[in-house]
């Protein structure tokens, strides 16, 4: 038997299987399918914006005060928040694929959203720090024509729009791949050859103005990509940054590679294709085995403590009928989800004070274990992370990747104490 099985393989799952492993126990991570970061910008996003407010957020450590006391980051508290994100940021440095604050520690900085937003960010990858918003150096965004998911005429309008000096230029598809339909994760993968980036970085020299840095979209290479982005930028002699492209998303499939490259070698495995579908006590509030669907025949996996971790709504970890119940589908826990459909959704769908159906979840204690009404935990063994959680607004706060490190951490955190006392 494990210590711990972990149910998802996000953000949240992964973070919690890699501090587990760390405080010295036996895990195993179980998905349906891919974590979000597949999707995602890639980036650490801590808190963008308070509730109802339309301003973003600079200090967000210096407001986690005013935020409902049901929040998951009331109940890390500032200590174990601060100090969960050091550890990924020390983390991220050991993988080499280090994230840092894009300018000042402590403080969101605005990058380009793949539609020329302003996105406020607390970490972010090496790649994308140099699109910082603040900084008033003008900016070519470089786009290549025929390629889908990144529009680089539209971020420049929208930047302009917004106040930040940008202009667009279009390179031919040719320089990135032969191949006639390639997706961003293909061209990444053509960008870790050298001779193939020696030949975008020619071209780029060829249209750059004096004073500009350079966005690209966020293809630089997977497996080689630190030094791709050296080499583009020793060639070019100027400063080069990524901009998220439309999903897949390369920043946070290259993420998920190492993380899971570094899991293995702690000794974890994760397992994909595996929908967790049923479980069992043992008669009163431990859970025995959790049950899976795999391709050949279900399979159980005992565990002494298991991490729900499944991305609630996003992830699939809720479902729904018509009439708008909505029910967690592994334990079938209790949630602060409206149960009907009428109640889902304010009548303004973009209010600033976000919508109910987004703010419900699994409501934990301060242990981050599922609770009942009456605060008791739904069981002994079963713990929660990420956004399967209830009391924020992740969406709307921009917090979805900011709860997922350091919820995954504090569960973790949790978990190896309540081993160490038994
Ligand atoms: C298109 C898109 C864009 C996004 N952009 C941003 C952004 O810009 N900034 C930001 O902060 N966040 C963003 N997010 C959200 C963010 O990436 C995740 O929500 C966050 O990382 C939370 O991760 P998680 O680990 O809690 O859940 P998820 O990453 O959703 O992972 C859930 C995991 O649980 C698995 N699972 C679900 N049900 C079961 C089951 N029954 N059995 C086994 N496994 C199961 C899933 O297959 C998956 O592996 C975005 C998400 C999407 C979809």
């Amino acid at each position: 038997m494990i210590d711990l099985l972990v149910i998802g393989e996000g953000l949240s799952g992964l973070m919690a299987a890699y501090h587990a492993a760390r405080a010295g126990l036996s895990v195993r991570v179980i998905g349906k399918g891919l974590g979000a970061l597949h999707w995602d910008a890639g980036t650490i996003d801590l808190l963008g914006y308070l509730p109802g407010a339309h301003d973003s957020l600079r200090c967000p450590m210096k407001q986690l005060g005013l935020l409902d006391p049901a929040h998951p980051y009331h109940l890390l508290g500032e200590a174990t928040l601060a100090a969960a994100l050091a550890q990924f940021v020390a983390l991220t440095a050991e993988l080499g694929l280090p994230y840092s604050p894009a300018v000042v520690a402590g403080e969101n900085s605005l990058l380009s959203s793949p539609l020329g937003a302003a996105r406020p960010v607390f970490l972010a990858p090496a790649a994308q720090q140099g699109g910082d918003l603040g900084s008033s150096a003008p900016m070519v965004v470089v786009g290549f024509k025929g390629l889908r998911d990144f529009y680089p005429a539209l971020i420049a309008e929208n930047l302009n729009k917004l106040g930040y000096p940008a202009r667009a230029a279009f390179l031919p598809y040719q320089l990135l791949s032969g191949r006639r339909d390639a997706n961003t994760v293909h061209l990444a993968h053509e960008l870790d050859a050298p001779a193939r980036r020696a030949k975008l970085a020619a071209a780029l020299k060829k249209l750059l103005e004096p004073g500009e840095r350079i966005g690209l979209p966020a293809i630089l290479g997977i497996d080689d990509h630190p030094a791709a982005l050296v080499h583009l930028e020793q060639i070019v002699q100027a400063p080069i940054f990524e901009i998220p492209t439309l999903p897949p998303s390369v920043p946070g499939i290259r993420l998920v590679k190492s993380l899971r490259q570094h899991l293995l070698q702690l000794g974890v495995r994760v397992e994909a294709g595996m929908e967790a579908i049923g479980f069992e006590t043992n008669g009163g509030n431990n859970i025995q085995w959790v049950e899976t669907e795999t391709s050949a025949r279900p399979l159980k996996h005992r565990a002494k403590s298991y991490l729900l971790a499944t991305g609630g709504i996003l992830g699939g970890g809720f479902d729904s009928d018509h009439t708008g119940r909505v029910w967690e589908v592994v334990f079938d826990l209790p949630l602060t989800i409206p149960q009907q459909r009428s109640h889902w959704f304010r009548p303004q769908f973009l209010e600033a004070t976000g919508q109910p159906v987004f703010r419900g979840g699994v409501p934990v204690n301060r242990r981050f274990q599922p609770v009942r009404p009456s605060g008791e935990p739904v069981y002994a063994n079963l713990w929660a992370a990420g956004g399967t959680l209830a009391g924020a607004d992740p969406i709307r706060e921009r917090s979805l990747t900011g709860i997922a490190v350091a919820t995954g951490f504090a569960a973790a955190q949790q978990i190896a104490t309540s081993h160490a006392l038994t």
